[in-house]
């Protein structure tokens, strides 16, 4: 395991990552967000330190697919359909890879014909190729499409109106947009639900393995 780039990554210090986790393996973290925008807001977090998901090798793909699917499971049993969204650098808030996954449900989408976005994206390759060529980015990912935005203030705007905050604001009780420290303050009940649902979640799934029939 890595130490990571910078002793001020707080994605790097895993330790202060411990009261959030909800999953460990070897090289991704599955972690509830410290100051969670609505409630299930969850963050998956390669362990090693790369500035965003375009930095992220290839052989991690498989796994990240795989956490994806069962943040998708997760949220289909609790709370509703995902939108994934990453700052491929721009406007980060923590420099270190992490995908947000919102459980927005699927009525919340890009739409396509707003024509705002630079590219579909189809797999982690897509992603990669346009972060060697054109560095920042950010993405965006509903029940129907994968898409990749420039690195541009008014359209990052236009994404949280047409996305973002329709997807917060009929979640939560509180009018307005919040800053991190109300949503630290306001969340910690939001994250100690998430977690004791992903509990329930695992024993559950762990109950069905152990019903599947044995080969031998
Ligand atoms: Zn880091
Ligand atoms: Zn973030």
């Amino acid at each position: 395991m890595q130490p990571g780039n910078g002793i001020d990554c707080a994605f790097c210090q895993h330790g202060h990552l411990k009261r959030y986790t909800l999953k460990e393996t070897p090289t991704f973290l599955v972690v509830t967000d410290h100051a969670p925008l609505v409630a299930g807001h969850i963050l998956i977090i390669p362990r090693n330190h790369y500035t965003c998901y375009g930095d992220v090798p290839a052989d991690l793909d498989a796994e990240l697919l795989t956490l994806k699917q069962t943040v998708r499971q997760f949220f289909a049993r609790f709370y509703a359909a995902p939108v994934f969204w990453e700052h491929g650098i721009f406007h980060q808030t923590v420099f270190h890879a992490h995908l947000h996954c919102f459980p927005f449900g699927e009525e919340i989408r890009y739409d396509l014909a707003s024509g705002l976005h630079e590219r579909l994206i189809t797999s982690q390759d897509d992603l990669r190729a346009w972060h060697r060529q054109h560095n920042q980015y950010f993405y965006l990912e509903d029940s129907q499409h994968g898409v990749l935005f420039q690195p541009e203030i008014e359209r990052y705007r236009q994404i949280i109106q047409q996305v973002l905050w329709p997807g917060v604001s009929t979640r939560i009780t509180t009018p307005g947009w919040r800053s991190p420290q109300q949503r630290q303050q306001e969340g910690q009940p939001l994250i100690a639900e998430t977690i004791a649902r992903w509990r329930t979640f695992e024993q559950q799934g762990e109950a069905y393995a152990d019903e599947q029939p044995r080969t031998r």
